[in-house]
Parts: C-alpha cells; structure tokens; sequence
C-alpha cells in the first residue's frame, strides 16, 4: 500500500470510527442532522456526505439499524437482535427505545386474518421536556 493510499484508508477508518461511536454511545436512536452535529466533534470537518455515506454503509452492513417512523427523519440506531419500539417527544422530537413489546397483539386482529409484522409508536413529551 503506498503511504498516500494508507492516509486515506487511516483517515476514512477515524471517520467511520467517529460515526459508529456516535451512535453506539448515545443508547437511542438519531437524526442524521445529530449524527453529523457530534461526529464533526470527534473527527472535525467530517462533512455531511460523509457521514451520509457511513451511515448508508452501516445499515446495508447491518451494524445500524435506520428508524423510519411517520413524520420525523429517518434516525439511526445501533443494530440489536431485540425486538422493540419507540416513544417519540413530539415537543423536541427526540426517539427513545421500548424495552420489549405488548403480549398477544393477534387478540386486536380481524377474525381470520394473520399478521406479518407490526409497529407501535407511542407519542408523547418526555421527561426532559416535561421538567422544563
Ligand atoms: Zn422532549
Ligand atoms: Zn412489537
């Protein structure tokens, strides 16, 4: 590898490094706007293609989950195995993760039918805004 290449690889390695530790250390998932905000802290200069592009790696990878919820940006998570959900501020917009899910959701189903997957999101103010 020719010392230039090796810069480059280096220095897209701390860029990559500085995204997953942003959204590994924060515990809840994240606006692409946040992600970029906290990783031009650790790698400065970072730029938003970058961490578009990191991201976009991450979750085809499946080291990050990206959170698709009705009216807000795409966020992004850490991937884990458990299944769970989300509580949505809708005064600071800010996700934080479910432990778990709810038994028995079949019982809510029309007689006869099956279901496939599902998703619940409960919208609310959080605890943060509700001190203020
Ligand atoms: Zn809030
Ligand atoms: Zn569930």
């Amino acid at each position: 590898m020719s010392t230039e290449l090796f810069y480059v690889v280096k220095y897209r390695t701390r860029q990559r490094d500085a995204v997953l530790r942003v959204v590994t250390e924060e515990g809840k998932p994240l606006s692409a706007q946040k992600i970029i905000e906290r990783a031009d802290q650790l790698c400065p200069g970072i730029g938003a293609a970058t961490v578009f592009r990191t991201l976009k790696q991450a979750v085809e990878s499946g080291e990050v989950s990206k959170v698709e919820l009705p009216g807000l940006a795409p966020h992004y998570e850490i991937a884990t195995a458990d299944h769970h959900h989300f509580f949505v501020c809708e005064n600071c917009h800010e996700l934080q993760p479910l432990e778990g899910c709810l038994d028995d959701l079949s019982k809510l189903l029309p007689i006869g039918s099956r279901m496939k997957h599902h998703e619940i999101v409960i919208f609310g103010e959080c605890s943060n805004c509700l001190e203020r």
